[in-house]
């Protein structure tokens, strides 16, 4: 049996540096290889020139670059557009590239499913599927640039809200966040245009923040009873009053604000009551919230609030000091908004969607 052909896209900058002293080369094509996978994003080994023919046929014996398969994109008609990948096990991964004004940004997933059990979302009811690989969160991002190339387009802005906990897959999304960001070979963003959200992994929120990285907490709570009501899971994890904590002591050691995002769920959480709760508990927390009302999909329990309510809702937190946006729902039509990813990625669709409107996640 030939050994299975190692994945460069799989390796970080010190097992290339192995690879390449296996072969016996010097210590530099290990940045050039690098270079050739994320500066140029070649599918093919045959593409790296300025290696020689012999030392092209040498490390295609044994190597390749594996990437995985963009096999859908569904486009809203706000311009919106959700990508489906399909990884090497079958499994399917989403990501969607949200325009707005002159920023496109780029929403990536960290694992197929989620750990978690939001109510509010449509990801949480597959459950975990499994993490995501360094190298399958950084091809949406190198398959989102071919995508948006086509169209003279430039990503402008990443944010890890897609499909799954970010932070559940700490490993692999630090080694994503270390390529994204490398100016040496890889694709040289700056960390302060990438934003983590997480539903509230407590202990590993500073770790997260010494990577330079802007963070955002999906919070839609205001009581704990509320919390684990909405939020089972991440409520279990760490309580309101613990989570808030840490938010205090990250925003003061990374000098930044933090985002807190909140669904409105009609009834549930957008209520009077709740944003006067909410000021309370964002009080000296140099922070800025986003509200989201809530996109419905198919199944799901809670209703959006109607606009006046939203309205309601951010003038009082307004009145409160806090600095408040309401999120505009993006690509509804095609299950791209928040908390409404997950529907391709088990429904795999085999022919051609129609769609009439657009839907994600928070
Ligand atoms: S909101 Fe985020 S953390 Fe919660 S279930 Fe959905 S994907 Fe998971």
């Amino acid at each position: 049996m030939p050994e299975p052909l190692i994945n460069l896209l799989s390796l970080d900058e010190p097992q290339m540096g192995a690879l390449v002293r296996s072969l016996g080369w010097p210590s530099y094509r290990a940045r050039q290889i690098l270079r050739w996978l994320y500066r140029h994003r070649v599918r093919d080994i045959e593409k790296m020139t300025d290696l020689s023919l012999h030392d092209r046929t040498t490390l295609a014996a044994i190597a390749t670059v594996q990437r995985s398969s963009c096999r859908t994109v569904l486009s809203s008609q706000d311009g919106t557009r959700k990508l489906l990948l399909t990884l090497a096990d079958g499994m399917a991964v989403e990501s969607v590239l949200i325009p707005d004004e002159d920023r496109l940004t780029l929403c990536v997933s960290t694992q197929v499913g989620c750990l978690l059990d939001c109510t509010f979302c449509l990801t949480g009811t597959l459950g975990l599927r499994r993490s995501l690989k360094t190298h399958e969160i950084i091809d949406q991002v190198l398959t989102a640039y071919e995508h948006v190339e086509k169209a003279d387009q430039q990503i402008t802005n990443l944010v890890f809200m897609g499909m799954g906990e970010p932070l559940a897959n700490y490993e692999a999304l630090e080694a994503a966040i270390m390529i994204i960001t490398n100016k040496s070979w890889g694709l040289g963003w700056s960390p302060r245009r990438l934003v983590v959200s997480t539903a509230g992994l407590a202990s590993r929120l500073e770790k997260v923040a010494a990577l330079g990285v802007n963070i955002a907490i999906s919070l839609n709570a205001t009581t704990e009873a509320q919390r684990q009501l909405l939020m089972p899971a991440a409520s279990r994890i760490a309580s309101l009053q613990s989570l808030l904590m840490t938010c205090r002591h990250v925003s003061t050691l990374a000098r930044r604000r933090v985002t807190f995002e909140y669904v409105l769920l009609a009834g549930i959480n957008d209520q009077p009551a709740d944003a006067q709760r909410l000021i309370a508990l964002l009080q000296h927390l140099p922070c800025k919230v986003n509200l989201i009302p809530f996109n419905e999909f198919p199944g799901s329990r809670f209703r959006r609030p109607p606009d006046t309510d939203v309205l309601r809702f951010q003038t009082l937190l307004r009145q409160g000091g806090l600095d408040v946006f309401v999120r505009k729902s993006r690509g509804q039509d095609v299950l791209s908004a928040c908390g409404q990813l997950g529907n391709l990625s088990t429904a795999v669709a085999t022919t051609p969607l129609v769609l009439t409107a657009s839907e994600s996640r928070c």
